[in-house]
């Protein structure tokens, strides 16, 4: 094992929360910053192409691809839980679809014991993050103009099934929004998504890219943390893998696990953070009793309908070769087309 250099801070994961962390914990130049990451760069063509949504959903170079175990409220089934493993973590492979919590979720945080999750306190840094192309026509106190992330208002560009489908729903008298992420909030829409350009917006994009030109920076990618290392109950450092080969960084002031939701507890457990039983039967030595490290995870499960429809979908127009071939032509050329456009907006 080879002991490595002093940071101030370490990040552990470089994905949605690790970037934005990596990118002002460095902002100062005051700090030196190790930003750790298990996958690699993101330079493919299908993690810029938001279309390559469906190239990345199965593909275990960028994706950790769980399973669940077999769930009995699932007669049995076991669901499939993607999970980005690339700079930008799963902001690399998403479905782009920029929506904030409605109000009340984070109120009802605050409410739960939790200062400064209220709506009021985190609605300024939703809007210091974008770059929305709706704050044009919200002046009002929601939306964010020339933040790092660009999102995109795509209602110009749709496909003419998506007005159908908005017809259908002031038909069958639900509540329509233009701005999911306005003062409505509730009702049918058009989705709007993280590109900027033509090309995925991703936190790496966004945060860590401009943040790598500095020099107290250093990213480690490909690296796999194995537990990070307590000195008594401080954390005070992260043992990780790199080519075969074992490592341990030491951090001065904090080590961030930001491994996701799946990641980060599981590397909590196996540093010896969880409940102190379930760890030994496991042969952890606990270091910290935190029964809930591990437990109440909480996901929304998708599901897809299928319809046969009377207007020609994007399969039926792009399926051809010809169709490929102009499809691929108007991304390269304009940055416009299918190609261009997320899974969730068909
Ligand atoms: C297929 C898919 C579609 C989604 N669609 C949307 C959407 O349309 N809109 C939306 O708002 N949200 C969407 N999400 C959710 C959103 O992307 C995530 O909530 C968000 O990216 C999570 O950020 P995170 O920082 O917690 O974790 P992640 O972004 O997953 O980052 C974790 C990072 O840590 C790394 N890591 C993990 N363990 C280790 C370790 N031991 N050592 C080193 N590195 C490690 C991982 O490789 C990864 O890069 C989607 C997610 C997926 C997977």
């Amino acid at each position: 094992m080879t002991a490595m250099q002093t940071f101030d801070f370490i990040i552990v994961g470089a994905g949605s929360a690790g970037c934005v962390l990596a990118n002002r914990l460095s902002a100062s130049g005051a700090h030196s910053v190790l930003l750790l990451e298990a996958g690699g760069a993101d330079h493919h063509f299908w993690l810029k192409a938001p279309i390559g949504y469906g190239m990345t959903f199965y593909n275990p170079k960028v994706n950790w691809m769980y399973r669940t175990e077999p769930d009995a409220a699932l007669a049995g089934r076991s669901g499939y839980w993607p999970r980005g493993r690339v700079l930008g973590g799963s902001s690399s492979i998403n479905g782009m679809v920029f929506v904030r919590g409605q109000p009340q979720d984070f109120d009802d945080w605050a409410a739960c014991g939790n200062p400064g999750w209220g709506w009021a306190d985190v609605l300024p840094y939703f809007k210091r993050l974008e770059d929305s192309d709706m704050a044009r026509e919200h002046a009002d106190d929601w939306r964010g103009q020339g933040g790092p992330l660009h999102v995109s208002d795509v209602r110009a560009h749709v496909h003419p099934l998506c007005r159908d489908f908005l017809q259908a729903g002031a038909e069958l008298g639900l509540p329509s929004t233009d701005d999911i992420n306005g003062p409505q909030w509730e009702g049918v829409t058009i989705n709007q998504i993280t590109t900027r350009k033509g090309l995925r917006e991703s936190a790496s994009t966004a945060y860590l890219r401009p943040a790598l030109k500095r020099t107290n920076l250093r990213l480690i990618t490909h690296a796999l943390a194995e537990r990070v290392v307590f000195d008594g109950q401080r954390a005070s450092g992260v043992q990780f893998v790199v080519d075969g080969q074992r490592h341990v960084a030491q951090a001065r002031r904090e080590v961030l696990v930001c491994g996701g939701s799946v990641n980060s507890p599981a590397l909590l457990q196996l540093s010896g953070v969880g409940d102190a039983e379930f760890l030994r039967g496991k042969g952890i030595a606990p270091v910290h009793h935190a029964p809930s490290v591990g437990r109440h995870m909480q996901d929304h499960l998708c599901h897809d309908h299928s319809y046969v429809a009377r207007k020609p979908s994007l399969n039926q127009t792009y399926g051809t070769w010809s169709g490929k071939l102009w499809a691929g032509l108007r991304y390269v050329l304009a940055r416009r087309g299918p190609t261009s456009s997320c899974i969730s907006r068909p």
